[in-house]
């Protein structure tokens, strides 16, 4: 079973009300057993709000304040939704495709604090979460070479 950002399959939970809606991460959840979270939302946060970035460690909204808590909680309450499934499922988690750059599902780089769309080498919060479990991690950029199988 893999987990999946619930906003790269077409649900409106992203900051600004909307999706970042990927085809072919769609079309692998109709071909695999799959299970979407989104963190910022199961963490209290309501769609639209306050973008946030990571700085030093916290996540600050633009508005200057310290939403980790949030983040944090989000990030527990994701897998333990995703490991529940799993157990229900009879199935063990793969890996996860989670959304480029973001402070939560972001992999490899994350937007580096200043709301200018630049980036910097980090994990999102649940990303980092997964990988401390060893569960392989990959983005809508890159998850075809490293999940799907030739
Ligand atoms: S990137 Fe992650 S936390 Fe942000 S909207 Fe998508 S699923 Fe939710």
């Amino acid at each position: 079973m893999f987990i999946v950002s619930r906003c790269l399959i077409g649900i409106n939970c992203k900051y600004d009300g909307g999706n970042n809606v990927k085809p072919d991460v769609v079309r692998f959840c109709e071909e695999h057993s799959c299970v979407s979270v989104c963190p910022e939302a199961q963490g209290g946060l309501k769609s639209p709000r306050e973008p946030a970035e990571q700085v030093d460690g916290r996540v600050i909204d633009k508005s200057g304040k310290d939403v980790t808590e949030f983040f944090q909680r989000g990030a527990e309450e994701a897998l333990r939704l995703a490991m529940d499934t799993a157990e229900r499922k009879g199935e063990v988690i793969e890996g996860a495709i989670l959304k480029a750059y973001s402070p939560s599902c972001g992999c490899g780089y994350i937007y580096d604090g200043t709301f200018t769309g630049r980036r910097v080498s980090g994990n999102g919060i649940f990303t980092k979460m997964l990988k401390d479990m060893g569960i392989p991690v990959a983005t809508e950029n890159n998850f075809k070479e490293v999940f799907v199988r030739k």
